[in-house]
């Protein structure tokens, strides 16, 4: 049993000693105290199935043991800085991580975070070509220091940052787009962008191949070959941000580039990387990988021997319990069943993502794809109350984000939508 102070105290001390720009999803804020896998248990112990993931980060399930294992094995032997001597946890999780990239990449860079990871990668991309520019995609995120803020795109994420060089792309959003589906008239734009906005060359591209805080928006097909190769044109290099894409979350790859056919210079991840302990990563090619040896770079933390160790135990669990086939055919079931409410809900207009990233659009019109922001407020407050726990995003607000532990299973999935059909029935 919990015997910590209730919910209401939390909520009163947090709004009198943190920071005022923390918000909660819920008219009545949860506060969570234990976790088992998919599952979230409150100061009452009123289970709750999360969808969530926390953010797509729990990727083997809340507390595995075998990640807990890992950690508490570590902690207890050694927790040290990354750099100065050498560690085992270190080089073999490096070694594992390697080995599930294609190509030539190869070499890990550990950071404690997914927008340290970006800022490395953005950085690494502008030493390595010498040019300065970066275009990332209208409606991504991609973190919250000086340079990742600049490549994030959406005003509801900037502050008064130096927007540095970086150009924001046309989205290749297949439902709210300009050009539907069509990847390649997207992607003839950005080498607009990059003919009449620079100098005609570039430091290097960023994207997710599913925009997560962009409301779980897959790249148009098509999209990431053609810029790709304008990048490559220019003088740049490509970076995939797989913060919440990666890790087997899409089902069909392990990480979510490989869905296009592309082969980035440099891929960035963290959120599942650690099951919820914080890591992240740069990895590239040796080549790319020689600019830092210009100066001194140095991480206190980036890669210490408790979190890889938790990060490589992260690896054997997607592997021993094959994690990605379940979020294959977990999620497309699930994509399935939220597909056909759809035909039963007018307020649903899009249903859309891959694996265990799925999103559900809300529109008061189908026709002109108005928002339904309160709506979707609504209905998630009220899935919580019944016991399943969603998330949201997307640049109005007005998504459901579905991204769970990948343990889920397909009793799950019919449990969220029987919940998201009672919850909506009752609108
Ligand atoms: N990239 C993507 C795609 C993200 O979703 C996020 C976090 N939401 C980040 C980068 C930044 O990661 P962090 O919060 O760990 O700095």
């Amino acid at each position: 049993p919990y015997n910590g102070p209730s919910a209401a105290e939390i909520l009163q001390k947090r709004i009198e000693f943190l920071s005022p720009s923390m918000f909660c999803f819920y008219k009545k804020p949860l506060n969570v105290v234990d976790g088992k896998m998919q599952y979230l248990f409150d100061e009452d112990g009123r289970r709750y199935l999360d969808a969530f993931g926390g953010i797509a980060t729990v990727c083997c399930g809340h507390c595995h043991p075998d990640v807990v294992e890992a950690i508490v094995n570590q902690t207890k032997r050694l927790q040290h800085s990354t750099v100065l001597y050498l560690h085992h946890a270190i080089a073999e999780f490096a070694e594992a991580l390697a080995s599930k990239m294609p190509g030539d990449l190869k070499v890990v860079f550990f950071t404690n975070s997914g927008t340290e990871a970006n800022e490395l990668a953005m950085m690494i991309a502008r030493l390595y070509t010498g040019y300065h520019d970066i275009i990332s995609i209208r409606n991504a995120y991609h973190g919250n220091a000086a340079g990742t803020m600049g490549a994030t795109a959406q005003s509801g994420w900037k502050f008064n940052v130096v927007q540095c060089g970086v150009h924001h792309a046309l989205n290749p959003d297949q439902y709210r787009g300009v050009f539907g589906s069509d990847g390649e008239k997207y992607a003839k734009d950005l080498q607009g962008l990059i003919d009449y906005g620079t100098t005609g060359n570039v430091a290097g591209f960023i994207a997710e191949a599913i925009q997560g805080v962009g409301g779980i928006l897959e790249l148009a097909p098509g999209y990431l070959p053609a810029v790709y190769g304008s990048i490559k044109k220019a003088g740049g290099l490509c970076i995939a941000d797989e913060v919440q894409c990666g890790f087997a979350r899409t089902g069909s790859h392990f990480w979510g580039f490989e869905a296009h056919g592309v082969v980035p210079d440099i891929v960035t991840m963290a959120k599942g990387i650690g099951n919820g302990i914080p890591i992240g990563a740069v990895v590239t090619t040796p080549e790319i990988a020689q600019v830092l040896t210009q100066r001194s770079y140095f991480n206190t933390f980036g890669g210490n021997p408790v979190c890889t160790a938790g990060g490589h135990a992260v690896l054997r669990v997607i592997e021993k319990e094959k994690l990605q086939e379940n979020a294959f055919v977990v999620g497309s079931y699930l994509k399935e069943r939220l597909t056909s409410l759809k035909e039963k809900y007018e307020i649903i207009g899009d249903v859309r993502g891959r694996g265990l990233m799925l999103g559900v659009e809300l529109v008061t019109d189908r026709q002109e794809k108005t928002p339904a922001k309160i709506e979707t407020i609504h209905v998630m407050d009220q899935m919580k109350e019944n016991g399943v726990l969603i998330g949201k995003g997307g640049f109005y607000g007005n998504v459901f984000r579905i991204t769970p532990p990948l343990c889920f299973t397909k009793e799950d999935a019919d449990f969220l939508v029987d919940v998201m059909d009672h919850t909506m029935s009752k609108m």
